[in-house]
């Protein structure tokens, strides 16, 4: 029998439901549309006077905890966004794709960041209203301190995720300002407001992990427990590539995450969005509670891959089953 969720009945605060659009956040998505198309921005603004949604989002700001080690994250991650790009070198340095692989792991052997990989853009994941002349994304993972990240929704896990999202900034501002001291131009991409592109099918595409039910990565090694930096460029990195675990298949018959969800956002189906079809958190159930908890988390933090060590070897398990099936086939 599932484990009785102690967030629920959750009632949303009626001030918050107060500011909500009234256009769904599921139908700006895309919702049911089977046209692949730019995504708009619903949360996560950098300007909140240019959504339907940016009077909630303000609220969230508002509503967040005081809390000084909270806050310290938030300044930090501040100055290193505010602080500049290195000048941009006048000769590209010249490498082979694979040479600017090993250069790009380097930042994995310095602890930058546990996961590098690359790949092309592509025009739908960038949000609709931005351009880019870049067509290279090349994408960074900071893994989550477990035993942090385990405390969502309370502030404790909150300071975990922030901290993160700082790492992610300070590493994806180092690679962007390395590249651009090499002669190639480069642009970072941090969250949570990232503002320029999708971050999800880019990490995908590289090879990061699967899509799960919860709508976030899995990786067999870090599980869910990572957040994700980016850096748009043209240098001319070997692209890594997209692999497979098992997790979808996994996904179909587990359903933690629905069950801990606090406001039933997450469903047992995939759903039709934007021409994909994929895995998919209601939006507009989710946000009344991620606004409440300044950013919620359960999902990721419960998922059985994110627990330490898990992952790994849930991973070799599907892939022997997979192997017995394909004999016996
Ligand atoms: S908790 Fe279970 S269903 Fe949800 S994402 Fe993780 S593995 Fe998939
Ligand atoms: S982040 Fe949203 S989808 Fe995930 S558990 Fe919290 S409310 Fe549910």
């Amino acid at each position: 029998m599932a484990k009785q969720n102690p967030y629920r009945p959750f009632t949303p605060d009626p001030e918050f439901v107060a500011l909500l659009p009234e256009t769904k956040g599921s139908e700006t998505n895309g919702l049911g549309e089977t046209e692949v198309r730019r995504p708009s921005m619903v949360w996560w603004a950098p300007d909140m006077d240019a959504v339907s949604f940016g009077e909630a989002q303000k609220w969230f700001y508002r509503r967040e905890p005081q809390d000084p080690v909270l806050m310290d994250f938030r300044t930090q991650r501040r100055a290193i966004l505010e602080a500049p790009l290195p000048e941009l070198a006048d000769t590209p340095a010249e490498r082979s794709p694979e040479e600017w692989t090993d250069a790009l792991n380097r930042f994995i052997a310095d602890g930058d960041c546990e996961m590098v990989g690359v790949t092309a853009l592509q025009p739908e994941w960038v949000f609709e209203h931005h351009e880019t002349d870049f067509g290279t994304v090349v994408m960074l993972g900071v893994q989550h301190d477990y035993d942090e990240l385990k405390h969502v929704p309370e502030t404790r896990g909150g300071i975990e995720v922030t901290r993160q999202y700082c790492r992610a900034a300070a590493a994806a501002k180092r690679v962007a300002g390395w590249l651009r001291m090499e002669g190639w131009d480069a642009a970072p991409v941090t969250g949570p407001m990232v503002g320029e592109i999708l971050m999800i099918p880019p990490a995908l595409e590289c090879g990061f992990g699967e899509l799960g039910k919860h709508g976030s990565l899995i990786n067999p090694e870090f599980g869910s427990a990572f957040r994700l930096g980016a850096v748009l460029t043209d240098a001319p990195f070997a692209h890594t590539t997209k692999r497979s675990f098992g997790v979808d298949d996994f996904c179909s018959r587990c359903r933690v995450c629905e069950d801990a969800c606090p406001p039933f956002a997450i469903g047992p189906e995939k759903q039709m969005v934007r021409g994909v079809e994929k895995w998919f958190v209601d939006f507009d159930k989710c946000i009344p509670f991620f606004a409440d908890t300044s950013g919620c988390a359960i999902c990721i933090a419960v998922c059985p891959w994110s627990r330490p060590g898990v992952g790994l070897n849930l991973a070799e398990k599907l892939a022997r089953r997979r192997e017995r099936d394909e004999v016996s086939e």
